[in-house]
């Protein structure tokens, strides 16, 4: 399964930006029930499990506030146990 870090200060908040819910193609992220410090409403990855590790909500959050880890494919560690 892929992951998905929220750095939650660099945030502005879904109801401000919103951005990595609007293009996230299966609705991984629901607003978060608590605000931040700044008073910002973060989104939490809450159904991570139909994550398909497209990079939407990193690529195009304007401040850098989400990281996706993308879980590696069988054949991909395979490769990687494979070389010298
Ligand atoms: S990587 Fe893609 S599918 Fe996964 S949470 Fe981000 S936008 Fe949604
Ligand atoms: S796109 Fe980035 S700044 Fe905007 S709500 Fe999502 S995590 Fe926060």
């Amino acid at each position: 399964m892929h992951r998905i870090r929220v750095y939650q200060e660099l945030c502005k908040g879904v109801e401000l930006c919103g951005i990595c819910m609007a293009l996230c193609p299966v609705d991984v992220f629901e607003p978060s029930e608590t605000l931040t410090p700044r008073g910002a409403r973060p989104p939490v990855p809450r159904w991570i499990e139909r994550c398909t590790g497209c990079e939407n909500c990193m690529l195009y959050c304007p401040d850098q506030a989400i990281v996706v880890i993308r879980e590696k494919s069988e054949q991909q560690q395979a490769l990687e146990v494979d070389q010298p």
